[in-house]
């Protein structure tokens, strides 16, 4: 199923040859810039003559509808529920810093990593998501970025799936963004639970973008119970990986670290990931965040007493790490907490973790 920004640029100009009924060559320039420059709809790209307008409306339709958009207590933080057109439900987080806007766009509708702290693995997998249907979330978070008069600068692939999964698509969508939106491949990060295979095609291709790696546990024993998929793509096997990627592209890598109280917190496991770091000689920055609260998971997050000593030790330990701040709890948009499947009622609202 194609939709609007699903066609690359030859792709384009291939329909619009086609369809041609005479248009000059210099319209593909008008409806690409129309449509990635100034991220008008086809309806708005006034200087193409209507009949086109209303050709492009009919061949590529717009690929989210949207069900719901929630804005946070404090408005830094807006969360899209869409609609796919085959039903589908996905989710996209726009996230409003002092200092620059971020957007996290889904990869796939559900997931099939099983990780159980997750809702979107809690859900499971129904399909992967289209280059169209992922640089749709981008387009519509750089539409209200802008409406905001801000810029839209950061993509973070750490919404609904697992991007290297679905890699094909998330890289066509990656340079897209970078291509003809305009952002830098410093600013796009890919989040990966850590497949292997993946990780390796990325250090194959041309831009360096982030990559951040959920690991969570620093032995395999844990991080087989947390993050199955360890059992296929074990620790050392995907530090390997990711020291290849740093050297290969110089860009950062940083690993994500969801706490559980009593689970991954302790000093030991600190430690652990510390050994860890200087045995694979990785620079790697760890983000904390404690663990979201879900429906299906029974564990909590670490206090935040709790992790500001993980920190600590960490740092103590030599390693690199900041706690994240924990956005959009109050409209479930936390990380971990988007699950379309799930009922939108306002009544739903759990409280943030302390
Ligand atoms: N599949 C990719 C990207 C999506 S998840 C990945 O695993 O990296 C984005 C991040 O949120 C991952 O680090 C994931 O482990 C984390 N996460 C999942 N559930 C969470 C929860 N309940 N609380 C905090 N972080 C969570």
């Amino acid at each position: 199923m194609t939709s609007l920004y699903q066609p690359s640029r030859d792709e384009l100009a291939a329909l619009l040859a086609n369809d041609q009924r005479g248009e000059p060559s210099y319209r593909l320039d008008q409806v690409w810039q129309g449509l990635y420059t100034q991220l008008a709809t086809p309806a708005e790209i006034t200087n193409v003559p209507k009949a086109l307008r209303l050709r492009l409306e009919a061949t590529l339709p717009l690929a989210l509808t949207q069900v719901v958009r929630r804005v946070s207590d404090g408005g830094d933080t807006v969360k899209y529920l869409w609609q796919l057109a085959d039903g589908s439900r996905i989710e996209t987080v726009l996230m409003l810093y002092p200092d620059r806007v971020t957007v996290c766009v889904s990869s796939q509708v559900g997931c099939a990593m099983a990780c159980g702290f997750c809702a979107t693995g809690q859900a499971g997998f129904t399909r992967h998501l289209t280059v169209g249907e992922i640089v749709e979330q981008v387009v519509i978070a750089a539409r209200e970025a802008r409406a905001m008069d801000r810029r839209l600068a950061n993509v973070v692939f750490m919404g609904m799936g697992e991007p290297m999964a679905n890699e094909a698509a998330v890289w066509q969508s990656v340079e897209r963004i970078h291509d003809a939106l305009g952002l830098s491949a410093r600013h796009i990060t890919i989040s990966t639970v850590g497949l292997v295979p993946g990780i390796r095609r990325l250090t194959e291709r041309s831009l360096p973008v982030n990559l951040a790696v959920s690991l969570h546990a620093a032995n395999d024993e844990l991080r087989d119970r947390l993050v199955p998929i360890n059992k296929r793509y074990p620790i050392d096997d995907l530090m390997q990986a990711c020291s290849d990627y740093l050297h290969a592209k110089g860009r950062r890598l940083s690993f994500e670290w969801a706490l559980i109280a009593g689970v991954n917190d302790r000093a030991s496991d600190a430690a652990e990931l510390a050994k860890l770091c200087r045995r694979f000689h990785l620079p790697a920055h760890v983000n904390l965040i404690p663990l979201n609260p879900t429906p299906g998971y029974p564990t909590v997050g670490s206090s935040p007493k709790r992790v500001d000593e993980f920190r600590d030790l960490l740092v103590s330990l030599g390693v690199n790490a900041t706690v994240r701040r924990n956005r959009g709890t109050d409209i479930d948009a936390a990380c971990g907490q988007l699950a379309a499947g799930q009922p939108v009622t306002l009544g739903t609202r759990r409280a943030a973790p302390d």
